[in-house]
């Protein structure tokens, strides 16, 4: 199934955001450790990747802390990451959670590190949908991204299944994917 959308050029309605400001929790927030080390995009991102974190579905805030530590930890501990590997987390309320943050490599889709942005949805979506929360939060994450010069105004939106052998993110959200608009 394709699900390549192209992003338009920003207009003057960057403030539609406005209409329901985006919840963005930062890494102290959740109380994240430091990198070990953290390299730099060359360039804004021109891919847009979408993650599951095919853990269990979170209910509430003091849950996504619990689950974020946790992803933190097996990346950097199990898989010999340098930091956790998302760039973005989102919650099912909606809520934004920095990962490495915008501008930073990330690891999270093997071989597309160096030009995209990898941004993953909290909770496993071959069983569940995911909230329309959630789903107008990405998008206004990655308008975002455009407008702070992060995200390629033409970037194109992947689920990590087109660029590599892996479910993610799931059927259920990977069917949503071609729904979200760039408007
Ligand atoms: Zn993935």
């Amino acid at each position: 199934m394709e699900t390549r959308h192209v992003g338009k050029r920003e207009d003057t309605s960057t403030t539609r955001a406005s209409k329901k400001s985006l919840m963005l929790v930062s890494r102290n927030q959740w109380g994240a450790v430091m990198p070990l080390r953290k390299e730099s995009l060359q360039d804004c991102a021109e891919l847009a990747v979408i993650h599951h974190t095919a853990l269990w579905s979170c209910c509430g805030p003091q849950d996504h802390l619990i689950q974020l530590r946790h992803i933190q930890k097996l990346h950097m501990q199990d898989r010999g990451f340098d930091d956790i590997g998302y760039n973005f987390l989102i919650g099912h309320d909606g809520t934004v959670y920095e990962g490495r943050g915008w501008g930073v490599i990330g690891a999270h889709a093997k071989g597309h590190n160096h030009n995209s942005v990898g941004i993953a949805f909290m909770g496993n979506f071959n069983d569940e949908a995911p909230s329309s929360a959630a789903l107008s939060s990405i998008q206004q994450l990655l308008q975002c991204g455009v407008v702070l010069g992060h995200v390629h105004p033409t970037y194109t939106l992947l689920g990590h299944r087109d660029l590599g052998d892996t479910e993610c993110p799931g059927h259920l959200l990977y069917k949503q994917l071609q729904h979200l608009s760039h408007s």
